[in-house]
């Protein structure tokens, strides 16, 4: 799936599950599981018809709320679609530069690779009480990782 921009779902024109997919590039199925996930649509409508206005709203507060920022000791995990926790509280950081790197934890729960990208001046404000160890790739945290492809993309999500 591409990008989707949110703004070709013309406000005030409502549309049929086959036709905002059309619209976004995306599967119908992919429409059929954002109504699941609680993409309003019009009461009472057969065939299911979805506002332009209510489409774009939806989107601009599903994409905020990926953005949450995680609580201190947790990362995002794209599979379970929340914070998370580092699992064993292992969590490494890879400098990119000598201000900036990638935080790298596996989750508590599914135990896909985790990362995040974060200054290395706020790692102890970022992961409180946990030991991060500093690294170079490849690390032990990758070696540790379960092969998931489609798990660890935010893009694919
Ligand atoms: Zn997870």
């Amino acid at each position: 799936m591409g990008r989707i921009n949110p703004r070709l779902a013309k406000l005030h024109r409502s549309f049929s599950v086959f036709e905002l997919a059309d619209l976004l590039g995306v599967h119908r199925n992919t429409v059929r599981q954002w109504i699941r996930e609680g993409l309003p649509v019009l009461d009472g409508a057969k065939p299911i018809l979805i506002i332009g206005s209510e489409f774009q709203a939806w989107w601009a507060k599903r994409t905020n709320a990926r953005k949450r920022p995680c609580q201190p000791g947790q990362m995002y995990c794209f599979k379970c679609r929340e914070p998370k926790a580092a699992a064993l509280g292992m969590v490494e950081y890879t400098p990119a530069n000598t201000v900036t790197g990638n935080l790298k934890a596996l989750c508590e729960t599914c135990g896909t690779l985790m990362h995040q990208n974060a200054r290395q001046a706020d790692i102890a404000a970022r992961m409180p009480g946990l030991a991060v160890q500093i690294t170079q790739a490849p690390s032990s945290i990758d070696a540790r990782a379960h092969p998931s492809p489609n798990c660890d993309n935010p893009k694919g999500a």
